[in-house]
């Protein structure tokens, strides 16, 4: 008799894990998904024929693994690009476009170059900042002086003991930059201020990365070869390319859940996972709402693979702990509301902007005090495959809140409004050009580490006292943690499995607080949502 392990949720870490069952042992995956289409946070949304990106994923990963199972799934595409560099700490990878005749011209990556920049003033600052003429012309010299004074007093000063993220960023760029490009926009994404905020947020998201840093990769760029993406070894707010399949994240999410099924494992759309039963102290079986039907069925397991919000596995698992099951279930998130905008044309803004004046960003962190808006995503420059016109523009305007707050609750044609007139109010486009909408709402896109999050290490002592029982990705972790980090740890979890044992240190491992698994001494990635110039971020 084949052994069983049931995945909850078929996000990057529950079909990395059920893929990596079939390949590697004779367990045999059966996949849970609340959702009506696979991906999790990283699923691509089709609206009539435009394709939604919810965040943007650029994919790329320090580790060599997880770059190569991607492209084990969807190769690189062919001709256009000369390859990749990959830096290791001093070694160097080649990655090369495919060269297969028979290859499915639709199932690839693509190579995208990256460009973000911060709109604030009603002006384009680079990101990371840069001490260029643009910048210095848009602060102004006064300022820039101010930023340069109260940055050496800061260096020559820290703060100390370093406790909170404002500590964090004020020791690394000075208060007067912390108050230009930090300040409001974290508070905008995380709802509470940055004194509220772990420092230890800040070391997993900015490791490594400092102004001195950011002025020499400015300086030295010339020397660089131009198809050097540095990866590794690289602050990860510095990498120029990264790779993206052709109709987004969602795309190799779904060739991936294909490729399970193909291999005898199974995929359940709309099945919620609602209950756990367990015996001697480990699941034995799971009960699964069907919610197309409403009809639940008892489906027994050997093993539970689980990316679900660590609060509802533990409150699942029931533990004999009140505190257990208080301090899980005080776990604090931030959800994310996407209004996807399908426009004419844009206001021109200068500079490299096409004829349509749509600016060559993939992204654009919206630091505007005035509006509400965090960040403008640019579709057409993730890949031009996400637009069903070409002629038009297609944009994803993303909003930082708390699921049931005033935005969360609004009507999606108020909602378009809104969003709209803000785009409008800072300048971007006529309200006239709006051709098109649709709104989307992320529960729990962030888990958030203020809070109740001190605490976590109680649950997760209680967790690993549950031996079936695997919490990977990233709510199933309450961790940080991009597609790469999602993707180890559900890997970590099948060597558990594989080689039987239920140490799950090396699961927790990935992504840590001071150290990415594999680079010990590297820094970690940008941030999906930078908190802004010089790339500390969030997200
Ligand atoms: C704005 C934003 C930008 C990002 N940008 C990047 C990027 O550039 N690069 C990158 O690599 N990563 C990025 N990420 C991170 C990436 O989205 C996540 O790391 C990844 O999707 C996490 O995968 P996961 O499988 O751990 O969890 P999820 O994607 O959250 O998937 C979990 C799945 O479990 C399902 N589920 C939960 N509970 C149940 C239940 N009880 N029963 C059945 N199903 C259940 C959910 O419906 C969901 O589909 C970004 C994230 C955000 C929010």
């Amino acid at each position: 008799m084949h052994k069983t392990a049931v995945i909850v949720g078929a996000g990057p870490a529950g079909l990395t894990a059920a893929y990596e069952l079939l390949q590697r042992s004779a367990v045999r995956p059966i996949v849970f998904e609340a959702d009506r289409q696979v991906g999790g946070i990283s699923k691509t949304i089709n609206y009539r024929g435009n394709r939604m990106d919810l965040g943007g994923h650029r994919f790329f990963s320090k580790s060599d693994w997880v770059m190569k199972w991607w492209q084990n799934v969807l190769p690189i595409a062919a001709g256009g690009d000369q390859g990749l560099d990959l830096a290791y700490q001093g070694r160097h990878t080649h990655v090369v476009p495919h060269t297969r005749a028979d290859a499915d011209a639709d199932r690839v990556m693509l190579v995208r170059s990256r460009l973000s920049r911060i709109f604030y003033r009603r002006r384009f600052f680079d990101y990371p900042l840069k001490l260029s003429w643009a910048t210095l012309r848009n602060l102004g010299p006064l300022y820039t002086a101010q930023v340069s004074v109260s940055y050496f007093n800061a260096r020559l000063a820290p703060r100390t003991p370093e406790a909170t993220l404002e500590d964090f960023l004020v020791n690394r760029f000075g208060d007067k930059l912390y108050r230009t490009f930090f300040k409001d926009y974290t508070e905008k994404v995380w709802g509470v201020p940055c004194s509220e905020i772990s420092a230890e947020w800040g070391a997993q998201r900015i490791k490594g990365l400092s102004i001195t840093k950011a002025i020499v990769h400015a300086l030295t760029k010339p020397f660089r070869a131009a198809s050097d993406t540095r990866q590794k070894g690289t602050e990860t707010s510095l990498i120029e390319r990264f790779l993206y399949p052709k109709f987004g994240p969602g795309q190799m999410w779904e060739e991936v859940a294909g490729r399970v099924t193909d291999g005898g494992g199974e995929v359940h759309l709309q099945h919620q996972v609602i209950e756990l039963h367990q015996k001697n102290g480990r699941v034995e079986s799971v009960d699964v709402r069907d919610l197309r039907t409403g009809e639940v069925r008892r489906q027994a397991c050997d093993f539970l693979i689980s990316t679900m919000p660590v609060k509802e596995l533990a409150r699942l698992l029931q533990p004999t702990d009140p505190e257990v099951l208080r301090i899980a279930g005080a776990l604090p998130y931030r959800d994310f509301m996407t209004a996807g905008l399908l426009v004419r044309r844009m206001r021109p803004t200068g500079g490299n902007t096409a004829a349509s004046g749509m600016p060559p960003d993939n992204w654009i962190y919206i630091q505007e005090p005035d509006v509400k808006l965090g960040r403008l995503q640019i579709f057409n420059n993730w890949s031009p495959y996400l637009v069903a016109d070409p002629q038009t523009i297609w944009l994803g305007l993303e909003y930082f809140c708390n699921e049931g707050d005033e935005l969360w609750s609004m009507k999606d044609t108020s909602f378009l409004e809104f969003a709209s007139g803000e785009l409008a109010k800072i300048g971007l486009i006529d309200r006239e050009d709006v051709l098109d909408g649709t709104v989307v709402r992320v529960p729990k896109a962030y888990p958030a580490y203020f809070g109740e999050y001190r605490e976590i290490g109680r649950v997760r002592a209680f967790l690993d006292n549950c031996p079936n029982v695997f919490p990977v990705g990233r709510n199933g972790m309450h961790r940080y943690n991009n597609q790469d980090h999602s993707m180890l740890a559900a890997k970590a979890a099948v060597d558990c499995i594989v080689e039987g044992h239920s140490d799950k240190s090396k699961i927790w491992l990935v992504n840590a607080e001071d150290e990415y698994h594999e680079v010990a001494s590297s820094p970690d990635r940008e941030p999906e949502v930078a908190t802004s110039a010089a790339g500390a971020g969030q997200a």
